[in-house]
């Protein structure tokens, strides 16, 4: 397998640096977490210059781009911008990703053209108070009458929801069938009546909101179902690979941006006399740490290409999965412990880290979650 990026990708990556280090230098990166505020600005230039077109296919506005070309530029961007990473996969990828698998041939002419201009923006909603990880149990009922369909219950943890046009909503349409086959995704406009977003609080990723919903019969036309009815949990598990992939590019560059200023910090503090990257101990942490991001990067790209070949890898992309979101934590962790106090300040970047990462090992599936994937794969 062949991890080189091709000379169109390598150029695709020093370009976005190179834009990345004009738009989004890290001023901005500590005013957006600071101010709990979406990156407005850079959405709009990242809109402008066709970053936002590469999950979605030329023939619809975008770009088209490969899970490896996408991989390479959520990495990048998670290296300038964790939260932003984040916030371009909810708000573009996912939804990309339904429409472009999922939709009619009218819901991707009229949609995809305009995310891929930044017009609109998206949501994705599973999550319920009582299903999490278990989230095929989830309750909020949608009946067909007559032309409509009427939404009933509660969403829990859903980003992006203050700034989406659109939620990708899944709910359940049979209450007689197995769990896993009663559930469709819904398009569902969040201006909708009957429809009351609350902000949470949270401990990171302050630019991305977390929201709960409550939906009171809300009321939406028959036509605003993704993909097939009470096929939404089938069709969500069939992309999950690319979707990981996502999370993991996310999460290692992340790391990588954890490591590259531990590194500096290091070279740069003196005690006893000399630079703190002069003793063992930390020289071994700081190996530790490359050694750990360097695999999490070779599992990704792994995993990536093949997505790309379209062979099924449901144990890679969860083993990348998991182990670039524990590598990432660690990597904010030991982060800290080389910076010493200053690493507790706000004024330094590694706490933000430190609050930012914990996200990893729990969206997209917990550790456990993703362990018990593996194993179940071994064990088949
Ligand atoms: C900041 C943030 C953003 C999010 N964004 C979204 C979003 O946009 N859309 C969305 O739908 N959801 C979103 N989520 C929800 C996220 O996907 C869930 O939090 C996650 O799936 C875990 O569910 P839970 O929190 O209910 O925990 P639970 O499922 O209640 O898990 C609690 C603990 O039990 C463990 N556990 C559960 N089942 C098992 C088992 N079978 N074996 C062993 N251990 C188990 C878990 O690993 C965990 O440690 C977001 C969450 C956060 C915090």
């Amino acid at each position: 397998m062949d991890f080189d990026p091709s000379p169109a990708q390598q150029a695709m990556r020093d370009a976005l640096r190179a834009f990345l280090i004009r738009e989004c230098p890290i001023e901005y990166v500590r005013a957006c977490d600071e101010a709990e505020r979406f990156p407005t600005e850079l959405y709009e230039k990242l809109a402008a210059q066709g970053w936002l077109g590469i999950p979605i296919p030329e023939e619809y506005g975008g770009t088209g781009g490969s899970c490896t070309d996408l991989a390479i530029f959520l990495e990048e961007f998670a290296a300038h911008f964790e939260a932003g990473a984040n916030i371009y996969y909810t708000s573009v990828v996912i939804a990309a990703d339904a429409l472009t698998h999922f939709g009619t041939e009218d819901q991707k002419k009229t949609l995809l053209p305009k995310l891929a201009r930044g017009e609109i923006r998206f949501a994705f909603s599973l999550s319920e108070p009582n299903s999490g990880s278990d989230a095929a149990s989830l309750r909020t009922k949608a009946v067909r009458e007559g032309d409509e369909w009427v939404i009933n219950g509660q969403k829990m943890f859903c980003s992006c929801a203050q700034v989406a046009d659109y939620i990708l909503l899944m709910a359940r349409t049979d209450t007689n069938a197995p769990k896993h086959d009663g559930i469709t995704m819904f398009l569902l406009d969040p201006k909708t009546p009957g429809v009351e977003i609350r902000q949470l609080k949270k401990l990171g990723l302050k630019p991305m909101d977390l929201n709960e919903i409550f939906l009171t019969d809300v009321r939406i036309p028959a036509d605003r179902v993704i993909g097939a009815v009470n096929q939404g949990w089938r069709n969500v598990l069939k992309t999950l690979d690319y979707e990981r992939c996502c999370l993991s590019a996310v999460n290692v560059g992340a790391a990588q941006s954890c490591l590259d200023k531990a590194l500096a910090y290091t070279k740069e503090r003196h005690q006893f006399g000399q630079a703190i990257s002069q003793f063992q101990l930390v020289r071994a942490k700081l190996a530790d740490m490359e050694m750990e991001i360097d695999a999490a990067r070779l599992l990704l790209y792994r995993s990536a290409a093949l997505v790309d070949r379209h062979i099924p890898n449901n144990k890679q992309s969860a083993i990348a999965n998991l182990y670039s979101s524990e590598t990432y934590v660690r990597a904010a962790l030991d982060g800290m412990r080389l910076m010493g106090g200053w690493g507790y300040l706000m004024e330094y970047d590694m706490q933000r880290h430190f609050r930012d990462s914990k996200l990893a090992e729990i969206g997209g599936g917990t550790s456990e979650i993703l362990r018990i994937v593996i194993s179940r794969e071994m064990l088949r």
